[in-house]
């Protein structure tokens, strides 16, 4: 973790245990395939208890009625993925070295800032990445960048665990620019880092999943209505020129992008369920 890559590749080291070692270091703990491993156990582990195993007594769950996904489209939603997550890979690698030249706000002594900082920071950096994608995102549906980016994402209609990651590859560097920016801004520790894109990878995989599992209550609450349920983002998907807003509804509301029937839809899913 503490040896310089750079500096091994650079001088043709031939301490070829020690170049193993740093490589390996890389790819089990900042590598695309810690990603890869953990976006396949999040995603097919609800894709088959939703989509599969108990797809009839889900059923209530479900957002849209009509199931318009099929076998082809899972296919192209992976390999979309596979991409994007490559994609994000590459930039952690970025993230990486330059952590190793001290370019970075990255740090790794937890004492240095205290262990509520690390919890405090994986919020901030989840509003961070929010505020972004809702602007970016607003951006991406202009007539002209849509279609060489965000159509892609929005080929899904009936979205799936599988949608979460499907992107454009002009997409997945757009999705990743949150995550460069902050590192070289915010005193960030690497557990930060790994818990903030965990539960974004997870926050997103369950707007994509197509049955709403928030409980009632918490899409009720005065702090948890403010929580997108995934009835939000699925209506993106259904309907496409409103709800941008991705984990929360601030900017949607603010902005006055909120689809109007919204919560009259979300009360629907909820009422065919009781
Ligand atoms: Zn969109
Ligand atoms: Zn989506």
């Amino acid at each position: 973790m503490n040896l310089n890559l750079l500096t091994l590749i650079s001088t043709n080291s031939l301490d070829w245990l020690s170049t193993l070692n740093t490589w390996l270091d890389y790819v089990l703990f900042d590598s695309a395939l810690p990603a890869i491993v953990i976006y396949f156990v999040v995603t097919l582990s609800s894709f088959y208890i939703f989509w599969i195993y108990y797809k009839q007594q889900m059923q209530p769950l479900r957002i849209q009625q009509k199931q318009r996904s099929d076998k082809r489209q899972w296919h192209k939603e992976i390999k979309n993925s596979l991409i994007s997550i490559s994609i994000f890979g590459v930039i952690d690698l970025g993230i990486y070295l330059a952590k190793q030249q001290g370019w970075t706000s990255l740090y790794d002594d937890v004492s240095q800032y205290g262990l509520p900082y690390i919890l405090f920071t994986i919020v901030i950096m989840l509003f961070w990445q929010d505020t972004f994608f809702y602007w970016a995102h607003r951006l991406m549906h202009w007539k002209t960048l849509y279609k060489f980016s965000h159509k892609v994402h929005h080929d899904s209609i009936d979205t799936s665990p599988f949608t979460a990651y499907s992107f454009h590859p002009v997409e997945a560097i757009v999705e990743a620019l949150p995550d460069l920016i902050v590192v070289f801004v915010l005193p960030v520790h690497f557990w930060a880092l790994l818990g903030y894109q965990f539960a974004s990878m997870v926050m997103n995989v369950i707007g994509h999943l197509g049955y709403e599992i928030i409980p009632q209550n918490w899409t009720r609450h005065w702090l948890g209505q403010w929580k997108t349920p995934s009835t939000h983002h699925n209506m993106h998907h259904s309907k496409v020129n409103g709800n941008y807003g991705l984990y929360f509804r601030f900017w949607d509301v603010l902005m006055g992008t909120e689809f109007k029937d919204y919560e009259a839809t979300l009360n629907a899913v909820y009422e065919r369920n009781r």
